[in-house]
């Protein structure tokens, strides 16, 4: 699947929101304007421009410049399945504002199992992992909110060997934790953890974001850091050791306020770089700073020319 030599970035787009389930039936669907520009440009670690969503469809390019425009330099494109992590790092390998994340999703897991695809799609995703622009494994973990019992094995099974993909590869890994925090943690206690592990858009309370802080864990912090009944993850926030916070849109869903609900891309993330200098009481241009510096240690330069992290 190497796209080396290949015409261009994908095309078109791959999902639509409205097909995911999860959609408001009611949402207002027009594209928020654009905001002031950040004084510093950072990057968006989780975002999934294969969603189209919006009245208007803004093309992953043009989603891209518009990120650009607002100080948000860079992304990581996330893949959620097969098809999804092939489109990512096709997309990663043609425009050097994007390093990609594959994974099989955690909720697709017990559905791969039971059709008895799961080992087969985890060895393609294996490779996907060893291209150069590939810089995470994810999103992988556990989630107890759509999940049941019965799928729990599979999901565990399935984060176990994302984790060892992550690490055999020497890349970051992105979990997804929903109504699992004990597990995910048991998890990467028990398998142990790549080096630079993503809690991506970080749920937790301020005794999780201690865990991440002792362990070396990075937090994520998504739009929800915005809505006005997420004081504990503000708190959570203040905890967190700075060294460990990052920034993300998990476009086109979460997104910030005030446009809570409508389609959501790259170009918002400064409203929730905004709320976040505000909840830490620092200059704006300071917690851009270490948040771009935090990115790129992470996940590498995003610079085509430089292959591997500073
Ligand atoms: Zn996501």
């Amino acid at each position: 699947m190497s796209s080396a030599g290949s015409a261009g970035p994908p095309a078109g787009r791959l999902r639509t929101r409205s097909s995911d389930g999860t959609a408001p039936s009611r949402r207002d669907l027009s594209r928020p304007p654009s905001p002031e520009p950040l004084p510093v440009s950072v990057y968006d670690n989780h975002a999934h421009l294969e969603f189209e969503d919006g009245v208007d469809q803004l093309d992953p390019l043009d989603s891209l410049d518009r990120a650009g425009a607002v100080g948000v330099r860079g992304i990581v494109q996330v893949g959620t399945d097969l098809e999804t992590s092939r489109w990512s790092a096709e997309l990663a390998a043609h425009d050097p504002r994007v390093l990609a994340a594959v994974a099989l999703h955690p909720n697709e897991a017990p559905r791969l199992a039971a059709r008895g695809l799961l080992c087969e799609q985890l060895s393609e995703i294996s490779r996907l992992a060893a291209q150069p622009r590939v810089r995470a494994v994810g999103e992988t973990g556990l989630d107890f909110f759509r999940t049941a019992e019965d799928g729990r094995e599979a999901q565990l099974e399935s984060f176990e060997a994302h984790i060892e993909i992550a690490k055999a590869n020497g890349i970051a890994l992105q979990i997804h934790d929903r109504d699992a925090h004990d597990e995910v943690v048991a998890t990467l206690r028990r398998v142990g953890a790549p080096e630079r592990t993503v809690f991506h858009c970080f749920s937790g309370d301020a005794a999780l974001a201690r865990i991440c802080n002792e362990q070396g864990w990075v937090m994520s912090f998504a739009g929800t850091t915005t809505f006005k009944n997420a004081p504990a993850l503000r708190e959570a926030l203040s905890v967190a050791d700075p060294a460990l916070v990052l920034a993300e849109t998990d476009a086109p869903f979460l997104t910030p306020e005030p446009f809570r609900g409508r389609p959501n891309a790259p170009y918002l993330l400064p409203h929730t770089v905004r709320r976040m200098a505000e909840a830490l009481g620092e200059p704006l241009d300071e917690v851009c700073a270490r948040i771009a510096a935090n990115t790129e240690r992470v996940y590498g330069s995003w610079d085509p020319e430089q292959r591997v992290a500073a």
